[in-house]
């Protein structure tokens, strides 16, 4: 038997790799040492190998969100932080870190209106809206509507078809009655008229809850209330549309608009930053001044307001060139057949086992459920999708009937490279793990 103490290499030498040495940059060396240490215990202890030392340490520093290749082929995965910020987006990031104006104004020093750059960029962008606020996110613009409009125990009227749960056990419902509003359900699962509405109004009624059922379909013998009708029955009416689609896109039809919502007649328009936007996570609200007012004054608001990096980043995305989202979402299978393909090139080059497949890629973030986006894909193994989520810069890739599939729609293209190299490596990692061929298995 090897003693494994007899390889624990030194700590001085460790923290000389050039990886760790740019971690020590960001995270500090106190940091760095001391995940150092603690990843060279294991090496004694015998629960690590030492040319694992450098990979181990760099993954147990603290803190830190690591950077991460998306392909999984879901646009926006919430788990993976959904939207990423555009080129334009991230140097407003930067730029905003500092000190900066975003309360000021330069010119007469005084104080200034709080992110006016970017909600005049909000505004600009749906000239129907009479005014614009945001908050931290959609969840966040619902309970200030509800809180501001409904609190006290009055009433939010809403169609039992909608009552959504929108991801990790977070229902709407629940969240409208922890502001002190009460629901008022009118209507079925299926099918709730206009007349249902006009029962249920009454004197404790606050406002009429639309909410778009944006990550699922009801098909069959249904029936909804247009906004166009609700906009007639005297009460405030509130539209969650969800996935941040400013205006009517071809791509996806069944998406609700922020522009055409309004112009239906809804009085205030609540959506996401970070969805079909694909901006920063933000509430975005848009409705008429008067109401749009009585929510910025309120004081909740306050605790709901955006920092200075959302605000930065809204107003970039906004006012910029498309977005990663909507080039990945508008990206044409033939470009990505080809890009695909080169990548393909390079790891058969290097001995390994994997295809080229057409695969289907969708929207994610609750939106456009039965949207599917032809897609191509690199079928590997399964047993790459663990130390792939595990390699320096991790790959996220997505496991269907035993085989990995990695779609580069959502992987910026400069850094196939990388994604390449990751690949390249867990081949080695495997082929050293097996002493053999790596398992080749055929597809389906
Ligand atoms: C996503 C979504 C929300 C929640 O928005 P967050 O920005 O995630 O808080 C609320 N309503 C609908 C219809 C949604 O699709």
């Amino acid at each position: 038997m090897v003693d494994p103490r007899r390889h624990v290499p030194r700590t001085d030498v460790v923290l000389a790799d050039p990886r760790l040495a740019a971690a020590t940059e960001r995270a500090g060396r106190a940091a760095v040492k001391s995940a150092v240490v603690a990843t060279l215990q294991r090496v004694r202890d015998g629960a690590l190998k030492p040319d694992d030392v450098v990979d181990a340490a760099l993954a147990a520093l603290p803190g830190g969100l690591r950077p991460v290749l998306n392909a999984t082929g879901v646009v926006l995965h919430t788990n993976l932080g959904r939207a990423a910020l555009s080129p334009a987006a991230r140097e407003a990031v930067v730029a905003a870190a500092g000190h900066t104006d975003v309360e000021l104004d330069l010119g007469t020093g005084r104080r200034a209106k709080r992110g006016r750059t970017a909600l005049a960029a909000l505004q600009q962008a749906v000239p129907a809206a009479g005014d614009v606020h945001v908050v931290n996110n959609g969840a966040a613009a619902l309970v200030l509507a509800a809180t501001a409009l409904a609190g006290g125990g009055r009433e939010i009227i809403v169609s039992r078809g909608e009552m959504v749960e929108i991801g990790d056990g977070f229902r709407l419902p629940d969240l409208l009655e922890s502001t002190g509003a009460r629901l008022r359900e009118v209507g079925t699962t299926n099918r709730t008229a206009l007349a249902d509405y006009e029962r249920a109004i009454g004197p404790s009624t606050g406002f009429v809850l639309k909410v778009h059922p944006s990550n699922f379909v009801v098909r069959g013998f249904t029936s909804a209330v247009p906004i166009s009708a609700l906009s007639g029955l005297g009460t405030p009416v509130v539209a969650d549309i969800g996935s941040g689609l400013l205006e009517p896109d071809p791509l996806l039809p069944g998406e609700p608009d922020a522009a055409t919502t309004l112009a239906e007649g809804a009085d205030l328009v609540i959506a996401s930053g970070d969805k079909l936007l694909g901006g920063p996570q933000a509430g975005l609200l848009l409705g008429s001044a008067p109401l749009i007012n009585q929510l910025r004054r309120h004081p909740l608001a306050r605790a709901l307001r955006v920092d200075k990096l959302t605000l930065a980043a809204l107003q970039a995305t906004l006012t910029g060139p498309s977005t990663p989202t909507w080039d990945a979402l508008r990206v044409s299978p033939a470009a990505l057949r080809a890009r695909t393909a080169q990548v393909l090139a390079r790891l058969t080059g290097a001995d390994i086992s994997v295809e080229l497949v057409a695969s289907d890629a969708v929207v994610g973030g609750g939106g456009a459920p039965e949207v599917t986006l032809p897609s191509w894909s690199l079928s590997l193994p399964s047993e790459y999708a663990a130390p792939l989520r595990a390699a320096p810069t991790p790959v996220v890739g997505r496991v269907d009937r035993g085989r990995l599939l990695l779609d580069l729609r959502c992987v910026p293209s400069d850094a196939d490279s990388v994604l390449t190299d990751m690949v390249i490596a867990v081949a080695a990692q495997l082929r050293s793990a097996t002493g053999s061929a790596l398992p080749t298995g055929p597809v389906d």
